[in-house]
């Protein structure tokens, strides 16, 4: 039996959307929420995945990396679709193999949000 293990976590930064007709392509900032899910059989610790070690891979790998960061210097026309897939190339070669990465989510706000599905 697989069991999926989800985390979320919170980074705000500032962007610009690039050759946009509207209000997003003035420079403004998001609190940004990111929901992570992780499949796997229970190992022998009874867990997937420890929720701190899932918790240090996406802050060391993408939290430390976008809070409080300018996302256009770092990411080409960072609409949430582009951050959610900038996430993923982050993540994807970093997770412990006894796990399956399942879907990135991205909130731009608090009901506004992009996923990425890798099912
Ligand atoms: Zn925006």
């Amino acid at each position: 039996m697989r069991i999926k293990v989800y985390k979320e976590f919170n980074f705000s930064a500032a962007h610009k959307l690039v050759d946009y007709n509207g209000e997003c392509a003035n420079l403004h900032g998001h609190t940004y929420k990111l929901g992570v899910a992780v499949s796997g059989s229970v190992g022998e610790n009874s867990m997937v995945i420890d929720f701190k070690v899932l918790k240090n891979i996406v802050e060391e790998r993408v939290v430390s990396k976008l809070d409080h960061k300018y996302l256009n210097d770092i990411i080409h026309n960072p609409t949430a679709e582009r951050v959610c897939e900038w996430i993923l190339d982050e993540l994807k070669d970093y997770m412990p193999e006894s796990v399956n990465l399942e879907f990135i989510r991205l909130w731009e706000s608090e009901t506004s949000y992009v996923e990425i599905s890798l099912k």
